[in-house]
């Protein structure tokens, strides 16, 4: 479908939500809409007015979505053109402008709908861009959008990626694919980037998100100014950012634990390329491919300790009602972890699930401490990092907690 073929559809929602939206919040779920006959197709326009037939939103709809219409405008009418779309991507480009003079070359760009560009996230790895969509809705608009990601953003090639959601529902005759380089020669292998002045390399078509985690830097970063003369347990490892920042800070040892051999063999490239003598038998480095719950439990057995033990699990809600079940895991992970951790060492817990409220984390992670029979002191609660803006509270998913262990209690 091209843009020229799109319809406008008028969206109907109740008083409430109409309230909510001109505050700033992007979505009206298909339960919300009181026009329930309406009719289009991914990418047609979807308007609302309030009650006085004023304009009030203009969005992009979705029928094959639960999210129906995710807003990009609010307040004056504005037609969705290149320059539209242009300037939204410089304003977010601006926001993170400070990242390349502290040696950071792999961030997000775009983070959906807290930098006006709902179901859309643009990375930078080096010169590469990062493309994701989670709603088909953009396909119509890509080629309003995808012009300035090489003139103005510098990003050659850009490879653009689908959600599970788009992936699923993806017609037979669909405009784009999965993986498509939008433009720019093919990307054959790891992108190389810096974060903090450390060199990584991600896979940007095959690797979990778009190939790093991103959204983890600061807490990296806050890791390797702890980690002098310290070991370091790096549970959920992935590829080893944990670790690479903790041996910058002059971390002893790093024992890293994650069940993804892929991941870990990239772990191996990314400690290659920063500290290569660390990958010598007996300098400090190691790795368990397995799970880490067993993991854990094998750590007991050798009664390991740590002074630094890091937990940053994937999402264990993937929705709403696996939130009961998630904390329990979260109290039962922080539990292992603080049994590993030696008094007066930190354990640094972090969860990613957005079902899961900030303090419920915080809570469940406590109870897991001292359910371990330990004392601890909270020494810090981190969010978002700059490139991951958050403007709508459906939109913070990051939360993290610092704490001192202490000396088991008496009892
Ligand atoms: N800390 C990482 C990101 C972690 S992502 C970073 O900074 O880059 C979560 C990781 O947990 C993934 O690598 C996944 O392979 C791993 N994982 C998932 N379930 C696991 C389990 N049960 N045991 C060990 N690792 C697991």
């Amino acid at each position: 479908m091209e843009a020229d073929d799109l319809k406008t559809i008028k969206i109907k929602i109740s008083k409430s939500l109409q309230t909510k939206i001109r505050k700033g919040h992007p979505w009206v779920h298909f339960y919300q809409v009181k026009n329930i006959s309406v009719k289009g197709r991914p990418g047609d326009y979807g308007v609302i007015y309030d009650p006085d037939n004023r304009f009030l939103a203009l969005g992009l709809y979705d029928p094959l979505s639960d999210i129906r219409l995710r807003v990009l405008q609010t307040g004056e009418p504005a037609e969705l053109d290149a320059e539209f779309f242009r300037e939204r991507l410089q304003r977010a480009a601006g926001i993170r402008r400070s990242l390349e003079s502290q040696g950071t070359t792999g961030y997000r760009i775009v983070n959906g709908e807290n930098d006006g560009l709902p179901g859309l996230t643009l990375d930078r790895y080096q010169n590469v861009g990062v493309l994701k969509l989670y709603t088909q809705a953009w396909f119509p608009h890509l080629e309003k959008i995808v012009p300035w990601i090489e003139r103005d953003l510098k990003l050659t090639p850009c490879v653009l990626l689908f959600s599970r959601h788009v992936e699923r529902t993806l017609p037979k005759n669909a405009p784009y694919q999965n993986q498509t380089v939008l433009q720019g020669s093919a990307v054959d292998g790891p992108v190389r980037f810096l974060e903090n002045g450390l060199h990584f390399e991600a896979d940007v078509l095959q690797g979990q998100k778009t190939g790093f985690f991103l959204d983890q830097r600061e807490n990296r970063q806050r890791v390797r100014e702890l980690a002098a003369d310290k070991s370091v347990l790096n549970a959920f490892s992935y590829t080893g950012g944990f670790t690479v920042s903790a041996f910058a800070g002059g971390a002893r040892s790093v024992l890293e634990i994650d069940s993804n051999p892929l991941a870990m063999k990239a772990a191996l490239e990314n400690l290659k390329l920063n500290f290569p003598d660390r990958l010598e038998e007996g300098n400090g480095f190691e790795q368990i491919k397995g799970d880490a719950f067993k993991s854990f439990a094998r750590l007991e057995r050798e009664k390991k300790s740590f002074d630094i033990v890091i937990l940053d699990p994937p999402a264990f809600a993937k929705s709403k009602k696996h939130i009961r079940n998630a904390l329990m895991a979260y109290t039962r992970l922080a539990r292992a972890g603080a049994k590993r951790t030696r008094d007066g060492g930190i354990l640094f817990a972090a969860s990613c699930s957005a079902s899961v409220k900030a303090n419920d984390f915080y809570r469940a992670t406590l109870l897991g401490i001292s359910s371990a029979g330990k004392s601890c002191e909270v020494l810090e609660r981190t969010g978002h990092a700059t490139d991951h803006p958050v403007t709508f509270s459906e939109g913070a998913y990051l939360k993290g907690i610092y704490c001192k262990i202490n000396a088991s209690q008496p009892g």
